[in-house]
């Protein structure tokens, strides 16, 4: 594991290989699961913490796709989920027929995560699949229901502490690392 090359950070759990690695496996997988033209394929990233992610991941996609963001507020600067997340910025194209692929950056409690599937299921998405890239199994209160064939992929299982780098932030800092670390508590704390 490469040591810290950023003083705020305590630790780094994934690096910039370990991420591009992983990744090119999940959009292998991804590109067998969707193959066959139609119906056609959206990939919804959530911004701001997915740009990365949903970058690296559509140009290892081998299949016709588009992309559109939405965002959602569900943290305000502090590191917890407020629970009432709110789709602040809607889609630009419409899913109504579509198979949507949601790229997030961390699934956590689920709060983030229902509230936008359900919503794009009320848009009419034919499916509703989920690539994250890190997933935090042990703080979940909600269960994903997907939509239609849709499918769960994870990038990795992340341990239970606050991660930032690769697109994910602490009041809106490090999102340029290019790698994940865990944040040093007294940062926070
Ligand atoms: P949930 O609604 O599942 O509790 O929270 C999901 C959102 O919280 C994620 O999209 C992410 O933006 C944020 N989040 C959860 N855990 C972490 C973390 O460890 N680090 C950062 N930077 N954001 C997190
Ligand atoms: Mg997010």
């Amino acid at each position: 594991m490469a040591s810290p090359s950023h003083p705020d950070i305590e630790r780094v759990l994934w690096t910039e290989d370990d991420i591009l690695g992983r990744v090119a496996e999940l959009a292998s997988q991804i590109s067998l699961d969707f193959e066959g033209g139609s119906p056609p394929l959206v990939v919804v990233g959530v911004a701001t913490g997915a740009f990365l992610f949903l970058a690296d991941i559509v140009k290892r996609i081998s299949l016709p796709l588009r992309v559109d963001f939405v965002r959602v507020e569900s943290y305000g600067s502090g590191t917890e989920s407020s629970g009432a997340p709110r789709i602040s910025s809607d889609l630009k194209l419409d899913v109504e027929g579509s198979r949507v692929l949601v790229v997030e950056d961390i699934v956590d409690t689920g709060h983030t995560l229902s509230a936008l599937i359900a919503h794009l299921r009320s848009k009419g998405a034919v499916s509703v699949s989920v690539c994250t890239f890190l997933d935090k199994p042990a703080r979940r209160k909600v269960r994903l229901e997907l939509v239609g064939e849709g499918k769960f992929y994870r990038g990795f299982e992340c341990p239970d502490c606050f991660v930032v780098g690769y697109g994910m932030d602490f009041n809106e800092l490090y999102r340029n690392l290019p790698y994940v670390g865990v944040l040093k508590p007294k940062l926070y704390s």
